[in-house]
C-alpha cells in the first residue's frame, strides 16, 4: 500500500512542535517584547523535528512492507491511505487537511495523543482515529483499502507488547525530507529517542504525558537502546540524541545501567534529557555527564511551595533545587529550568517571585510558559467551564486560555515578555555562562 504520512503545521512566526508536551505539542510563542521575538525567531530556525510517535508509526508501516512518504503538505500525488499526525497546536490546520483528503477520496487515519483525547473533531471532518499508542496498532497492519473504509470511526485495539519488539522509527526517511535539528545541543543533526515511557507522578493533574503513555513505567532493554543509537550513528552519522522519556532518571538502577552501557561502548554521544532535580546527586550527575549528557531539562514551575502544592506538583525545597542545579553545572551539564505562569493559585506577586527566583538560579536556559488545562487531564475538568478560547491552536502553552481568578491573559503575556527580557539581558547570566552571542 502507498501511504502518505501527513504532518501539517500552521503558518506562524514561532516554532511549533508536535512532539513536546506529551505529544499534544507546543508553540514557542514566548511573548511580545523585543527579546521574546528574537528568541522566537532563533528557536524557529534552530529546532525542528517531527513527533517521535509519528516517525515510529512510519517505522512500523515500512517494517510490514508498505511504501510510505512523509510530507508537510498535500500534493497531487496519489495515495491509498493517509496517516495524519494530530496535535493541539496544529489542530485547526489538521482538520482542514482531513477535510481536503476526504474530498480527494483518500481515507485518513489520525494518530497521536491529542486525537486519542479529542477524537470527535477529526471524525466529524471525515477521518478515523486510532486510539492509544499508534505504533502498536500499525506494527502488523495488513488491511487493504476497502477494509480500512470499513473500520469504525474510533479504532480501539488491545494488542500491546514490549517496546523492544517495535521496528525503529523511520528517521532515515525523515532525513530524505528534512534533517531534524536541535541546535541548542549541537549543530549536527539530532534524533529523538526513547528509553522509557510512563510517569506515575501526581503532576499528571495538569500534565499530558501520562494520558497516552500511562502512569506505569515501561522500559526498553538498555542493550536495545544503545543498539539503536549505534544504528543511527552508523546509518546517518548521528551522534546527538534527545531522550524523550517523561522523566529520564525515574528509575535510578535503569538510568545507571543505560549510562554504563553508553560509556562502555566508547562512542561519544551528545545527549539531552529531562528529569527531576530530586533524583540528582553528584554520583548520578557525573555518570550522566560521562554518558554524554550536555543539557538537562528540569521543571521548577514556581518558586511558591503553596502554588505548587495546589497544582499537585511535588518537588524539593528551593534551596535544595539550587544545590542540585549547582551539582549538574559543576560536572559540566547545562541546565534548562522550566517555569510556569498562571498556575491556579498564582497572582502577580508569585509570578514576580518566580521571575526573581529564576534570575537567582541563573541556569543556562530558562523557559517561562503558561499553565494550560489540557483536554483529558484532571485540570481540564476543573476549568472546562472557564475556558475563554475555542481555538485549540492557541493552546500552545504560551497563552492563558481560561478565566484565571487572579490574572488576565494580557497580564500573563506581559509577564512572559518581562521574564524573557530580564532573563536574557541579565549581566549575571552573560558572565556566569560566558555568553558572547546567541547564534
Ligand atoms: S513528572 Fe509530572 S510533569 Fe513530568 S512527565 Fe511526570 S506527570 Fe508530567
Amino acid at each position: 500500500m502507498k501511504i502518505l504520512m501527513l504532518d501539517v503545521y500552521p503558518q506562524v512566526n514561532y516554532r511549533v512542535c508536535k512532539d513536546n508536551n506529551g505529544g499534544f505539542g507546543t508553540g514557542n510563542d514566548l511573548g511580545d517584547t523585543f527579546v521574546s521575538k528574537i528568541l522566537k525567531s532563533y528557536l524557529k530556525k534552530s529546532v525542528d523535528f517531527p513527533p517521535l510517535f509519528f516517525v515510529s508509526v512510519m517505522g512500523q508501516l515500512r517494517g510490514n512492507g508498505n511504501e510510505i512518504k512523509y510530507s508537510r503538505e498535500i500534493s497531487d500525488e496519489k495515495f491509498d491511505l493517509c496517516v495524519l499526525a494530530s496535535s493541539i497546536v496544529a489542530h485547526e490546520t489538521e482538520l482542514a487537511a482531513v477535510s481536503k483528503l476526504k474530498d480527494l477520496g483518500i481515507p485518513t487515519l489520525v494518530v497521536g495523543p491529542f486525537a486519542t483525547s479529542v477524537p470527535e473533531p477529526y471524525i466529524k471532518n471525515g477521518g478515523k482515529v486510532v486510539i492509544g499508542e499508534p505504533e502498536f496498532y500499525f506494527f502488523d497492519f495488513k488491511l487493504n483499502k476497502s477494509e480500512i473504509q470499513n473500520l469504525p470511526d474510533k479504532i480501539v485495539f488491545n494488542h500491546f507488547f514490549s517496546l523492544d519488539d517495535l521496528y525503529y522509527p523511520a528517521w532515515d526517511l525523515i532525513f530524505q525530507y528534512k534533517k531534524p535539528k536541535f541546535n541548542l545541543l549541537s549543530k549536527g543533526y539530532t534524533i529523538p529517542i526513547q528509553a522509557t515511557r510512563g510517569c506515575p507522578y501526581s503532576c499528571s493533574y495538569y500534565c499530558t504525558y501520562p494520558l497516552q503513555q500511562g502512569k506505569k513505567l515501561r522500559t526498553r532493554n538498555t542493550d536495545e537502546v544503545l543498539k539503536e543509537m549505534l544504528f543511527w550513528e552508523k546509518k546517518l552519522s548521528v551522534r546527538n540524541f534527545q531522550f524523550r522519556d517523561p522523566v529520564f532518571t525515574i528509575n535510578r538502577k535503569y538510568t545507571n545501567e543505560l549510562c554504563d552501557k553508553i560509556i562502555n561502548s566508547n562512542h561519544k554521544f551528545n545527549l539531552v534529557a529531562e528529569f527531576h532535580l530530586k533524583d540528582v546527586d553528584y554520583e548520578l550527575a557525573l555518570k550522566l555527564k560521562k554518558a554524554g549528557l550536555k543539557i538537562a531539562f528540569v521543571g521548577i514551575e514556581s518558586s511558591s511551595s503553596e502554588v505548587l502544592l495546589n497544582a499537585k506538583r511535588t518537588t524539593i525545597a528551593n534551596d535544595q533545587q539550587a544545590k542540585k542545579i549547582s551539582l549538574l553545572e559543576k560536572v559540566g551539564i547545562k541546565v534548562k529550568a522550566m517555569y510556569i505562569f498562571g498556575l491556579p493559585n498564582d497572582d502577580q506577586t508569585t509570578i514576580i517571585n518566580t521571575i526573581n527566583y529564576a534570575l537567582k538560579l541563573n541556569t543556562f536556559f530558562a523557559q517561562f510558559s503558561v499553565f494550560t488545562p489540557y483536554p483529558g487531564t484532571p485540570a481540564y475538568n476543573d476549568y472546562k467551564d472557564k475556558l475563554n478560547n475555542n481555538n485549540y491552536e492557541k493552546y500552545n502553552q504560551w497563552n492563558l486560555v481560561f478565566k484565571h481568578k487572579n490574572l488576565s491573559s494580557k497580564e500573563i503575556r506581559k509577564f512572559l515578555g518581562v521574564a524573557y527580557s530580564k532573563y536574557y539581558t541579565n549581566l549575571k547570566w552573560f558572565l556566569k555562562h560566558n555568553i558572547k552571542l546567541l547564534t
